[in-house]
């Protein structure tokens, strides 16, 4: 490989995209072949540093693999990978198996790509494995909604270690440096793709980055730092919740391994719907039917609301389709002190049949013109 790319212009490696250039110039100009005391070789290399060091993206694959592609060459054979006779690329799809031929088929390009370009990441601190979310739906009922309920839920989950208390040792266990990065807490892989062969750093899967393990796992989780139960849960469901609404409740889902944070807990509600209320709002809509004679003559009917049954005064005279609204009974604003209204539409009862008294009484209305 070429000298470092810094290097040959002279700068630092945190230097500006300007000072790059500026430095460029003076090298290009100072090694040009046409000049007497040029050197052809250095001012290739110096362009060669220039063209990717001026280039952003270049610049970075350049910073962070210490090489990089021309575009297209597809040699790209460095020499680093020669010395991993044995290596395993099965990782790889795509790749045709043949020495030095490597194949792109369709995704696995993007997949290799990404794996270069991603995060393959060799600086990366240790990453704890956070526990993952639980999600569960719960149904409730319109009364549920308008008041409020607490639910008890059952979860068969990862909770915390007890015995080892999330460390993963078995307690009074000592410990050791880990065997398979020797304490590094890391390992290093070599990759080979169409742009070269790239080290990549990766944690150690045996200490998880820590570079030290205990000599005996715990003999309940079997080093996790978790284990599986069953749980309750008390689970409050505010008033006034709507349907589709979640309430996460943090910490509650899935415990992270080792100690790490533990996942939340996410309940989606979903109220059932109920065959006389429908919401909008905070107001609870429902139909009630009122005999002829009431609306007619006015009157009382008992009616149903979410609060329970009570006694709706029917005005003389009052029409299909009027609205009666009685304050206070829909439902309570989430977090809010406002609380809806019950709007109840009547509907004025014809009777279906009537005896022969009945008959004559309406035929006398009807006489009437009524
Ligand atoms: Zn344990
Ligand atoms: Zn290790």
């Amino acid at each position: 490989m070429a000298a470092n790319y810094y290097d040959l212009l002279g700068v630092s490696k945190g230097a500006t995209d300007d000072e790059i250039k500026k430095a460029y110039r003076k090298m290009a100009h100072k090694y040009h072949p046409d000049k007497s005391g040029g050197d052809e070789a250095k001012f290739k290399e110096i362009n060669q540093a220039y063209q990717v060091l001026s280039d952003k993206s270049k610049r970075q694959q350049y910073d962070q693999f210490g090489q990089t592609f021309d575009g297209g060459s597809g040699s790209g054979q460095q020499s680093g990978a020669q010395g991993f006779g044995g290596f395993d690329f099965s990782g790889f799809q795509g790749f045709g198996g043949q020495e030095g031929g490597f194949e792109f088929g369709g995704d696995g390009y993007d997949d290799i790509f990404s794996n270069i370009f991603g995060g393959g990441g060799g600086s990366r601190g240790r990453r704890q494995a956070q526990g993952s979310d639980i999600h569960v739906d719960m149904e409730i009922d319109y009364f549920e909604m308008v008041k409020g309920v607490e639910k008890v839920l059952n979860l068969y989950k990862r909770v915390h270690c007890d015995r080892c208390d999330g460390s993963g040792g078995e307690p009074g266990a000592g410990q050791k440096t880990c065997p398979t990065c020797h304490g590094s807490g890391k390992i290093e892989t070599v990759r080979r793709s169409f742009f070269g062969s790239f080290s990549q750093v990766s944690e150690c899967h045996d200490c998880h980055g820590v570079g030290r393990i205990y000599e005996k796992k715990c003999s309940k989780c079997g080093g996790d730092g978790r284990v599986k139960e069953e749980q309750k849960l008390e689970i409050k469901i505010p008033a006034g919740i709507s349907d589709g609404q979640t309430i996460s409740v943090g910490g509650q889902g899935e415990a992270g391994e080792r100690g790490a944070r533990a996942g939340d807990l996410l309940v989606t509600i979903h109220v059932a719907p109920h065959k006389k209320f429908k919401r909008k709002g905070l107001d609870i809509l429902s139909m009630e039917q009122v005999p002829f004679s009431v609306a007619a003559l006015g009157g009382k009917v008992e009616i149903e609301t979410l609060g329970g049954s009570l006694i709706l005064k029917i005005p003389t005279g009052t029409q299909s389709g009027e609205i009666f609204r009685i304050k206070g009974s829909g439902v309570p604003e989430l977090g809010g002190r406002n609380v809806g209204n019950h709007l109840v539409t009547v509907t004025v009862k014809v009777p279906k049949s009537l005896s022969r008294e009945q008959k004559n009484i309406i035929e006398k209305m009807r006489d009437q013109g009524i």
